[in-house]
This record gives C-alpha cells, sequence and structure tokens, in this order.
C-alpha cells in the first residue's frame, strides 16, 4: 500500500538539521512512505536565523520534490495573518498548521475567527494542534473547536492527536457532532504521536482507542501523521505496525494511510447540507 503521510514538520539545516527536508526524505526512504505534507516551521522558530517569510521558505525549498506538498504555519493573532494566509494559497500550499499552544493564542479569540473566516473563504484546511502542550488549557480547551466547526460548516480542519489522552472524549464529541452519519465530512483526527506509550504520555491513546474513534466517526474521519522529526524511524514504523492491525477493508485503510489526506487536499466536500439523523 503507497502511503501518503501528513505531519512532518521541517526546518532550515542550519536551524535544526534533524528536521531537514533531506533528513524527512531518508526517514520516508526507510519506513516505505511515498509522500508526506510538511509544515513549514513557525516564524518565532527561525526568524532570528533570517528566515523572515518560512512559507516562502518551506515553497521553494520543495517545489521541485514531487514526493512532498507543504502547508503553511501561521499565528492567527499576527497582524499580518490573514495576509500571509492569502500568500501561501497564492504560491501554492495547500494547507495550514496552527498551534495554539506554541503560539499562545485563544482558539475562540475574534482575531483567530476573523482568521478561520479567510481559510474558509479561500478554501484553505487548517490542522491544529490538540491536546494539553505546556499552555494554559482554557485558551485551546478541545471543546471549543465546536463552536468553529458550527460557524464555519465548510471548513476543513484536522485535529492532530485526537485531542490526546486527556481529551480523546471530548474531540470525539466536537467531531461526531459535526460530521455527516455514513458520508464523508470536512474535519478529520489526525492519527500521529498516539502509539508510542512510553514516548508520547500526554498524547497516547493506544491501537484500541484508534479503532474505537473509527468505528465510532467512521473511515473518512482518520488521517495518519509522521509528526517528524519528534519521532524517530523506529518510532514510525511501530506506529505503521500497529495501523495494520486494524480491522479495516482495504478501502478503509487506504483512506487512513492517505486517501483522506488527498480528500482534505482536494478540497471542501461537495456533499454540503448536512442533516442531522432524526430531522
Ligand atoms: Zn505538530
Amino acid at each position: 500500500m503507497e502511503i501518503f503521510a501528513n505531519h512532518a514538520h521541517v526546518f532550515p539545516e542550519d536551524v535544526r538539521e534533524e528536521g531537514s527536508v533531506d533528513n524527512l526524505l531518508r526517514l520516508m526512504d526507510a519506513c516505505g512512505i511515498a509522500r508526506a505534507v510538511c509544515f513549514a516551521p513557525f516564524r518565532s522558530q527561525v526568524e532570528d536565523a533570517g528566515y523572515t517569510e518560512p512559507n516562502d521558505w518551506l515553497m521553494q525549498k520543495i517545489h521541485d520534490e514531487p514526493r512532498l506538498v507543504g502547508f503553511a504555519c501561521i499565528n492567527p493573532m499576527d497582524e499580518d495573518a490573514i495576509d500571509r494566509l492569502i500568500m501561501a494559497v497564492g504560491i501554492g500550499l495547500k494547507g495550514c498548521k496552527l498551534h495554539p499552544a506554541f503560539d499562545k493564542f485563544d482558539i475562540l479569540d475574534k482575531c483567530a475567527m476573523d482568521f478561520y473566516a479567510a481559510a474558509d473563504g479561500l478554501d484553505m484546511p487548517l490542522d491544529f494542534h490538540t491536546g494539553p502542550h505546556w499552555w494554559r488549557i482554557r485558551d485551546y480547551l478541545p471543546i471549543k473547536f465546536d463552536e468553529i466547526a458550527f460557524k464555519h460548516p465548510g471548513l476543513s480542519m484536522v485535529f492532530e492527536h485526537l485531542g490526546g489522552r486527556p481529551f480523546y472524549e471530548d474531540m470525539l464529541a466536537v467531531l461526531g457532532n459535526n460530521l455527516p452519519i455514513g458520508a464523508p465530512g470536512n474535519l478529520y483526527g489526525g492519527i500521529a504521536s498516539v502509539l508510542q506509550r512510553d514516548y508520547q504520555k500526554l498524547w497516547y491513546l493506544g491501537i484500541e482507542r484508534v479503532a474505537e474513534a473509527i468505528y465510532i466517526l467512521g473511515e473518512d474521519m482518520p488521517i495518519y501523521g509522521l509528526d517528524f522529526p519528534y519521532n524517530t524511524v523506529e518510532h514510525i514504523k511501530s506506529d505503521i505496525e500497529q495501523l495494520k492491525t486494524l480491522e479495516l477493508s482495504d478501502e478503509a485503510f487506504a483512506k487512513l494511510f492517505g486517501g483522506n489526506l488527498e480528500r482534505l487536499i482536494a478540497g471542501p466536500s461537495q456533499a454540503s447540507g448536512f442533516t442531522a439523523p432524526g430531522e
């Protein structure tokens, strides 16, 4: 099965050598991964080294690498956030990573809400970190994503780590509340860094909870991700092995390992007009 994986953070070599694009390609070869989505670094991680527009840096770095697709990385609270989002779409980036804990913002702040509205208008998918990450939890309580989904039913969003171990149930609530039943929706769970019990204590879900989430929310929900460079070749091989033990059809495996990611990038679901069962 050809794997198209999400969630690789890449960096200029002089900033973080293990997170370089070359290293990502090596890891993909070692793990049998055909293609991957990579995220631009956070601006605050690289601007001191002279990379003032990391989204542009990423596009220049990968534009002639057919195995890689680029996502921008933007702090929606920055004054130029929406301009940068428009630029990201213009240069061919296919989504945008947001990390409310790293960038320390309230996901329902008015600035952030304006940013989501812009992303919705541009058909730009957003990929959120979810789960405890050493910043005031109130700002990014996973249950608050329901409000964004409610206000922007056409906006595609990925919730990485499914809320992590402490908020798994909340993330299930948000996804279950907003996904159509039995048809592909535009909300996804990022299956990344949730299968290594000793290494990812706050995000570890284990294969049973991943199976349960897919059973409850359907095979159109999960998107497999690497969380490069934080995971090693060994972690990623183990993740893939564990995921292959799931009792899924060949079609469902193909969705988990790239099909759903392709659908995310292709744009919002044509199947609009979600109606709840029993109404
Ligand atoms: Zn990440």
